[in-house]
């Protein structure tokens, strides 16, 4: 599966799911919604940490 909006790395068969905004893993699973995700951190506009986007 590819995904176009939602940041994933797999491990071997498990995709870790990263968040948008600062690339903290959001969850693990075989199956991710595509669409952006964002950790609780961001949610709340409190994260630290920038994530950049490679494109
Ligand atoms: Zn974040």
């Amino acid at each position: 599966m590819k995904y176009e909006h939602a940041i994933v790395k797999f491990k071997g068969d498990v995709g870790v799911l990263l968040c948008n905004g600062c690339g903290v893993v959001i969850a693990e699973g075989k199956k991710h919604e595509d669409r952006e995700h964002y950790g609780a951190m961001c949610m709340s506009g409190n994260c630290k940490a920038k994530f950049k986007k490679g494109k």
